[in-house]
């Protein structure tokens, strides 16, 4: 009965990856997929992980039963901690709703779930270009997936009177995809004042923002300054949405862990929000896995590992920041035309480097280097070994 179907494309990001895989020469280098490496090139497991793995493992009393639908509830206290502050008077007023969900993925589509269900708009606008999932996530959710300017490829960087333009002429209402720092594909953000010009702009049309936060730590380092956008958001009084992931900055990539937390105008309004959310939640998956949430939540609640965790954290976002630095450096003494600066002005985990599907694909073929074909490269896959490789392969692509 299945004898009809066509054989469907790869994923165009993890595609990536199986093409990479079947590359048998020694000198490939995959910088398609957004994981972290270490400077050997090795996968990384924090040892902040393994130190709250193995205080689950040692408690006894720990047991395998069914999480509630909501999830872990204090993972998900200490989650919108996290990502509001500390001392958020959202959080004291209990105007925050918080369920764990599966990682970044997961909580954005029960959150556009919730939103096709419950709210009146059902457009929600992208940044174009954004990261290849959200316009599928979205639409399967019920909703209608529209774009706004972002990115200016003259400047490579923020197209910021286009994005003012187009949420300006958006319905009112309308649901708004706000990458919270660390845009993918491109690396670039606003800056806080523009931050500023966008959430007066969203508030005086009631514009609903709904926050993709997957890097938070990871652009600069800070738990804290990543998290400043949805913070100014949350500080004005209005609503909005965020989808937490841990998948990057804690490396729980598989452990799928995550959270959407919604922010309302009351404590009794949150508590109507939450009971929706389970009816979204129990016929999809009928409540999330146990383990990742427990080592966030070990990690979180002590002083000690959280402290632990912070510095592991900034390690990580410093080793990408320093390939940033070298691989300019190295386009630089190789007198490689064109301007580069972008590299180490783009934040976060990728550099949309600016090269065509036709030039990627020259570097593939020619020096077994994997990338989407929009040109973004992984930082966090390159080490000072492999950055010489890369630098010819894009000098040889652009003197070509
Ligand atoms: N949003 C963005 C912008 C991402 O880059 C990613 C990961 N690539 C995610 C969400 C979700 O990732 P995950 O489901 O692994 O947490």
């Amino acid at each position: 009965v299945f004898a009809h179907l066509v054989q469907a494309p790869e994923d165009p990001i993890l595609g990536v990856t199986v093409a990479y895989n079947k590359d048998p020469s020694p000198i490939k280098l995959n910088l398609g997929v957004g994981a972290y490496r270490t400077e050997e090139g090795k996968p990384l497991v924090l040892n902040v992980v393994r130190k709250a793995e193995q205080q689950l493992i040692n408690d006894r009393s720990r047991i395998k039963e069914y999480l509630p639908i909501v999830g872990l509830v204090e993972f998900n206290k200490l989650s919108a901690k996290l990502i509001l502050g500390d001392d958020s008077p959202a959080i004291r007023e209990n105007r925050v709703t918080t369920v764990e969900c599966l990682s970044g993925t997961g909580s954005l589509r029960v959150g556009g779930e919730f939103l096709a269900k419950h709210y009146h708009q059902k457009t929600i606008y992208i940044t174009q270009p954004t990261w290849g999932n959200h316009p599928k996530i979205f639409t399967l959710a019920g909703l209608t997936v529209k774009t706004y300017r972002y990115y200016d490829p003259s400047t490579r960087g923020l197209n910021f009177q286009g994005l003012l333009e187009d949420l300006g002429a958006a319905p009112p209402g309308s649901i708004v995809l706000l990458h919270a720092c660390a845009h993918n594909p491109t690396g670039v953000d606003p800056t806080i004042q523009q931050w500023e010009q966008i959430r007066k702009l969203m508030r005086s049309k009631g514009l609903m923002p709904f926050f993709d936060s997957a890097y938070q730590g990871f652009a600069s380092g800070s738990l804290d300054t990543d998290a400043k956008p949805i913070r100014m958001f949350v500080a004005d009084g209005g609503e909005c949405l965020v989808a937490q992931s841990y998948a990057k900055n804690m490396g729980l990539y598989g452990e799928r862990v995550g959270a959407l937390s919604i922010v309302c105008k009351s404590a009794d309004v949150a508590g109507k929000v939450e009971s929706q959310l389970k009816l979204v939640i129990r016929p999809m998956y009928s409540s999330p896995p146990i383990h990742g949430a427990s080592i966030v939540a070990v990690i979180l609640r002590d002083k000690n590992l959280f402290h632990e965790w912070t510095l592991e954290l900034k390690a990580m976002a410093d080793r990408i920041i320093s390939m940033r630095k070298q691989l300019f450096e190295a386009l630089r003494a190789r007198g490689t035309p064109g301007d580069w600066t972008h590299i180490i002005k783009q934040i976060g985990m990728f550099t949309f480097t600016g090269l065509n599907p036709a030039q990627v694909s020259f570097m593939t073929k020619e020096y077994h280097i994997y990338m989407t074909s929009d040109g973004r490269i992984s930082m966090a896959g390159l080490s000072s070994k492999t950055v010489p490789h890369l630098a010819d392969a894009i000098h040889a692509v652009v003197t070509k």
